[in-house]
């Protein structure tokens, strides 16, 4: 198994376009392997390395190097406070840094400078089970965990989702999206130099950046829903998009308003996928089937996708009953580092990795996505209820911007909902009674608490667990 082949590599990028081009920096594909050669050579044998996610070219050929040389890469995000940095770092026991040095690393971490006009000879092709990165989780529930990310994971990975968008050489691939999730990095990095296409990082995905990419021949669009969200709110950018062959959103629900927004404006929505850091992207839709907000598609090649009720048996799939979503295949990680015990629970007895997440599924084999069983799925006076179809309706309410629904703990019914939500509002009571007037009654928020603004992390996720 070849990560990257050299057929690719030596053909370069279709019209002699840059393979990569990070916040108005370029370089071509034999650059970009020269000059990751070289850090192999320099990281070789060593024990992990932690890269700097800055996004640049320099950090790319931090991750190619290592991925070259076998080691493992761990990406930190470039913001990270001290206290998280450090969990990062000792959890990980990386031995070496690539990228600026923050003042509080510990001084036996050595640096490693990249040079991006260097050249180096790439070592043999590495072992296909060794592990390619160690990912942490985006903490939403707790302290990130770090997923240990094999390169037949990330092979498998690649061209499932390859084969689900028809993703080709000739693409060029646009977003702003951190480095250090599987988002940015695996689908939005490392896929694209494994296809031999391009891609154009735009720093930060800002709607202007995805607008002027577009018009210099952008693609394919990558965002999760706030950024797809702060394109539909600047109409002119999203127009601009409509040259595109294909949007896509992830790492959260995309909300229902949003795509028909950028629906109207783009002429056409954008594609849901989703994934885990522990699996990586396992359910696509496909570009042949109708796009349906709120519907995430079906398992890539590879990957098998259950959905079990409370006793264990898969749910009806008539798209509407819910249940546990576990996923086995090609693309899942080896493990949690360090946490035995965390691995072993998230597997079921029979080696289906619990995703966590409550789905429901239809007669064709597409996957609705509910959200969190622990945050997500509220169970009030008898009721299971998915805070998301609250959250839909809420949105479509005059004056709501965002919102969160979430379960608090309550003596008579369990739990009680509770909306949280950003935006002008003048009767709170109207509120409630019109999600009463849209949904069944009991689906209807019990309070409608105002904020400034949700807690969100560097995904863009919404953090429910310091709602409640
Ligand atoms: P942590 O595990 O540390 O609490 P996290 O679960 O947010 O953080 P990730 O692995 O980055 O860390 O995110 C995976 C989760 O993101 C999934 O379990 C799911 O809840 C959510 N998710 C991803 N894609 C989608 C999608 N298309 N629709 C709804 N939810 C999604
Ligand atoms: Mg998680």
């Amino acid at each position: 198994m070849v990560l990257f082949p050299t057929t690719t590599e030596s053909a370069g990028t279709p019209g002699g376009r840059p393979a990569l081009t990070i916040d108005g920096e370029t370089i071509s594909r034999s650059e970009l392997f020269g000059a990751a050669a070289a850090v192999a050579e320099q990281v070789a044998g060593s024990g992990p390395v932690a890269v700097n996610a800055t996004p640049s070219i320099r950090t790319a050929i931090a991750f190619l190097g290592c991925l070259q040389a076998g080691v493992p890469a761990v990406p930190v995000p470039p913001d990270a406070g001290p206290r998280e940095r450090s969990h990062i770092l000792s959890d990980s026991g990386a031995t070496l840094w690539i990228g600026n040095r923050p003042d509080d690393l510990p001084d036996e971490l050595a640096t490693l400078t990249v040079d991006s006009a260097a050249t180096g000879t790439p070592p043999a092709e590495p072992d296909p089970d060794s592990a390619a990165l160690i990912m942490y989780t985006s903490g939403t529930t707790g302290a990130p965990k770090g997923a240990l990310v094999s390169r037949r994971a990330l092979q498998a990975q690649v061209d499932g989702l390859a084969a689900a968008w028809d993703w080709t050489p000739e693409d060029v691939l646009v977003h702003g999206l951190p480095l250090f999730h599987v988002h940015g990095l695996v689908l939005g990095m490392l896929a694209p130099l494994r296809i031999g296409a391009s891609l154009v990082h735009t720093g930060r995905p800002r709607p202007a950046s995805y607008a002027a990419a577009a018009e210099a021949g952008g693609t394919m669009f990558f965002g999760v829903p706030t950024v797809w969200s702060r394109i539909a709110a600047e109409p002119d950018s999203c127009r601009a998009l409509s040259s595109a062959r294909l949007l896509v959103s992830g790492s959260a629900g995309l909300p229902p308003t949003v795509f028909r927004d950028v629906q109207a404006l783009a002429g056409q929505g954008p594609v849901e996928r989703y994934g885990m850091t522990e699996t990586l992207i396992t359910i696509a839709a496909r570009l042949d089937h109708d796009r349906v907000p709120g519907w995430v598609g079906e398992p890539i090649a590879g990957v098998e996708a259950r959905i079990l009720d409370e006793q264990g048996y898969p749910v009806i799939s008539d798209g509407d009953t819910i249940g546990d979503l576990q996923i086995r295949g090609a693309t899942l990680f080896d493990g949690y580092l360090n946490r035995a015990e965390a691995t072993e629970e998230s597997f079921s007895d029979d080696g289906w990795f619990r995703t966590g997440d409550v789905a429901a599924k239809n007669d064709q084999g597409q996957h609705r996505i509910v959200g969190r069983a622990k945050q997500d799925l509220i169970k009030s006076g008898g009721y299971r209820i998915g805070a998301g179809e609250i959250e839909a309706v809420l949105l479509d309410y005059p004056g709501i911007e965002e919102v969160a629904v979430v379960g608090v703990p309550d003596a008579d019914l369990g739990q009680r909902i509770v909306a949280y939500v950003v935006g002008e509002l003048s009767d709170e009571t109207a509120v409630i009674d019109w999600v009463a007037g849209q949904l069944s009654v009991h689906k209807r928020p019990r309070e409608i608490r105002r904020v400034d603004e949700l807690p969100r992390n560097a995904m863009g996720k919404i953090q429910k667990s310091l709602l409640s």
